[in-house]
């Protein structure tokens, strides 16, 4: 069996990494697609899909699933009633899909794709949002993301552009 998992990982946190360590107890691989690939350089969508691509392939070394996944990078569409054909002609092929997002379970669903709900895993702690502030905020982030996803950061100034591009105009 072959389970999709779709997710922006903005950034990649050990929720993230929760979720799919318990998929590989339940499936022999997994496809992992880094949605909104288009997006970066913005409050909620710091990092570009490249990036995202490196923080899951260091992680899923480090937690030794890197031969069990395909790694996906997808742009979204307009058109949510054809999303789910959009994301089946641009990765490998999937069985059934592991998610919480509710407009992911309901196109999934909708198109007759089994989805399956994984556990929270501390959400409030957890969070991409919840990361992200603290990270403008200058608060401690590191401990909430595997070791790579907090070394690449740094490494790429992934802090100082959050903060650069929440700042306004001054308008
Ligand atoms: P996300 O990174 O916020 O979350 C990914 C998954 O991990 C979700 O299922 C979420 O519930 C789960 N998760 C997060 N923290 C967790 C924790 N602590 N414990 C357990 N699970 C946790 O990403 P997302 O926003 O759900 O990604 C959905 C993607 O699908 C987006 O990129 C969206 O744009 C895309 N999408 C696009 C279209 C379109 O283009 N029309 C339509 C639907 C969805």
């Amino acid at each position: 069996m072959r389970a999709l998992y779709i997710g922006r990982f903005q950034p990649y946190h050990l929720g993230h990494q929760a979720v799919l360590e318990k998929i590989a107890g339940e499936v022999e691989e997994i496809v992992i697609v880094i949605g909104s690939a288009q997006d970066s350089h913005t409050p909620e969508n710091p990092f570009t899909g490249g990036e995202r691509m490196e923080m899951i392939y260091e992680s899923l070394s480090e937690c030794h699933l890197r031969d069990r996944c395909y790694v996906a990078p997808l742009q979204d569409i307009q058109r949510n009633s054809i999303w789910v054909s959009h994301l089946q002609s641009m990765v490998p092929r999937f069985d059934m899909v592991y998610s919480n997002n509710p407009l992911v379970v309901r196109l999934f669903s909708e198109a007759g794709v089994p989805v399956r709900k994984p556990p929270m895993f501390q959400r409030e702690l957890y969070s991409g949002t919840a990361i992200r502030r603290l990270m403008r905020e200058h608060k401690d982030w590191e401990g909430l993301v595997p070791d790579a996803v907090a070394a690449f950061i740094k490494e790429w100034g992934g802090v100082e552009r959050l903060i650069s591009v929440a700042k306004s105009d001054g308008a």
